[in-house]
């Protein structure tokens, strides 16, 4: 018997040529690897349910749930810059829409579940590694505060998968406010279906932005959410690494954990993706690669727009919406309540002194609030004359420095998830030992605690332990 779950499907009943209905592919041998039981709780799901046979029947493609109605959406998207008129969910499938307890609403899809019309030359799988990745990562950004996809549960499908070499299969299975894309606009303005625009957009508004009037409101709903997001994966150090339209969301919400990494060593050039050759998502440029997202969403939008210069407008208010939240963001990790004029100066300061040392991004935030900071650094006479300009300031501020610690500790992470730590749980859980995975994920629930038992996760990689590159997660 299926489990049943209180589905309501609104993107299934939009019209048939926004997505193929399809059933995931079963898999040989289902094993549970992880439940998250606060998500399920949080989604009206009995954790208990999801542990029978029937539960793990529905999270690994073997039984599709009642209420379920099965699908592979349909997308467009710029990769790299470079236009692909179809991608879609290649190795994905929507399970349905769950209405959580509070009323909002949440699509749940498993990711590395099958073929579909839109594999294109893939297999519809994915691999241990990324899945463990993903969930580590979404998780760790959920529980730092960052709006994010967030996972529910992995599992073992017990069929190896083929790349380099030969590698267990897994399934993530992936909850998101929705999974609409800048791509999914591209894909029907490309094909100057304008009905179905009409459509998408009045789905999303009705998703993500109930306030809103029409396209210009989607998109300025869009421009303002990007603006947060991005500000706080500059002010945690996170960079996506795989920025194309396809994996950017119109609910604001990170997705599309492939080749992302958190800086260990600043530099603001920092890239991780093997396959970011020209540096395109680096960490400092991933407010104009978004813009030039947005820009393409614009695009998207405008037979229903129709005004360009008010598309223009509402393009160009991101970014000094960014420019207020990234101040927003980094003067709180420098402990500043109050707004002057030579804060940006000042935080500009801090880092070009980072990069120049190659400091820890994190830890040197952390270390702020403490009063070892100067041990981030290589050249402490640099670093000793910024703290006394940033101690000037302080003493501009009321804050006492015990109430200002605190402050400082609630937005300055101890832990992050580093990526030598990922891989470390990534080859242990090939050896069929899962607690270091388990251990990351307990640590990073609770980012800004004192470290205590997890003292050793927030120590920065070795130079035999740094991991140069991070791969797309096929
Ligand atoms: P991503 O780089 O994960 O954003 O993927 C880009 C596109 O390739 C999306 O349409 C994916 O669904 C598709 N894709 C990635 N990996 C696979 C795979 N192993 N099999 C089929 N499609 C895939
Ligand atoms: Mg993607």
């Amino acid at each position: 018997m299926a489990l049943d779950l209180p589905f309501d499907n609104s993107y299934a009943r939009l019209p048939a040529r926004f997505y193929t209905k399809m059933p995931p592919t079963p898999v040989a041998a289902p094993r549970l690897l992880a439940l998250n039981e606060g998500l399920a709780q949080q989604l009206g799901l009995d954790p208990a349910d999801l542990k029978t046979p029937e539960g793990l029947a529905a999270l690994s493609g073997n039984g599709v749930p009642g209420g379920s109605d099965p699908l592979a959406q349909v997308y467009a998207g710029h990769q790299f810059g470079g236009w692909s008129p179809q991608l879609g969910d290649g190795r994905a499938i929507l399970l349905g829409e769950l209405l959580a307890p509070d009323g909002a609403r949440f699509d749940l899809q498993l990711k590395g579940s099958g073929r579909t019309p839109y594999s294109r030359m893939g297999d519809g799988r994915a691999w241990l590694g990324p899945v463990l990745r993903e969930y580590i990562v979404s998780e760790a950004m959920a529980a730092l505060g960052v709006p994010t996809t967030r996972a529910l549960a992995a599992v073992l499908t017990g069929e190896p998968v083929q790349r380099e070499t030969t590698l267990p299969g897994a399934v993530l299975t992936r909850v998101a406010t929705s999974h609409i894309r800048v791509g999914t606009f591209q894909y029907f303005a490309a094909q100057n279906d304008v009905e179905a625009l009409e459509t998408l957009t009045q789905h999303a508004i009705a998703r993500h932005d109930p306030d809103a009037e029409g396209a210009l409101g989607l998109l300025q709903g869009v421009v303002a959410r990007q603006a947060a997001l991005i500000a706080q994966w500059l002010g945690f150090g996170f960079v996506h690494g795989v920025m194309n339209t396809d994996n950017m969301t119109i609910s604001g919400e990170t997705i599309d954990y492939g080749p992302c990494a958190f800086i260990d060593a600043y530099h603001p050039m920092r890239v991780f993706s093997s396959i970011d050759h020209q540096g395109r998502y680096a960490y400092g440029r991933q407010p104009d690669m978004a813009l030039w997202n947005l820009t393409q969403l614009a695009s998207a939008l405008m037979p229903l727009i129709g005004d360009i210069e008010a598309a223009q407008a509402a393009v160009d208010a991101f970014t000094p919406a960014i420019q207020t939240a990234w101040m927003g963001v980094f003067r709180a990790k420098l402990g500043l309540r109050t707004e002057e004029e030579s804060d940006g100066p000042l935080i500009q300061a801090l880092l070009a002194r980072m990069a120049e040392d190659g400091a820890d991004f994190t830890n040197t935030f952390r270390a702020l609030g403490g009063e070892a900071a100067a041990d981030q650094f290589t050249d402490r006479t640099a670093f000793a004359a910024w703290e006394t300009d940033w101690r000037a300031r302080l003493a501009r501020e009321e804050a006492t420095p015990e109430d200002r610690k605190a402050e400082m500790d609630r937005v300055n992470p101890a832990l992050i998830p580093r990526t030598h730590r990922i891989e470390e749980a990534i080859a242990a859980a090939l050896r069929d030992d899962l607690a270091p995975f388990h251990r990351m994920n307990a640590a990073l629930a609770t980012p800004f605690d004192t470290p205590g038992d997890f003292a050793e996760l927030t120590r920065p990689p070795k130079t035999d332990e740094i991991v140069a590159q991070t791969f797309c997660g096929t």
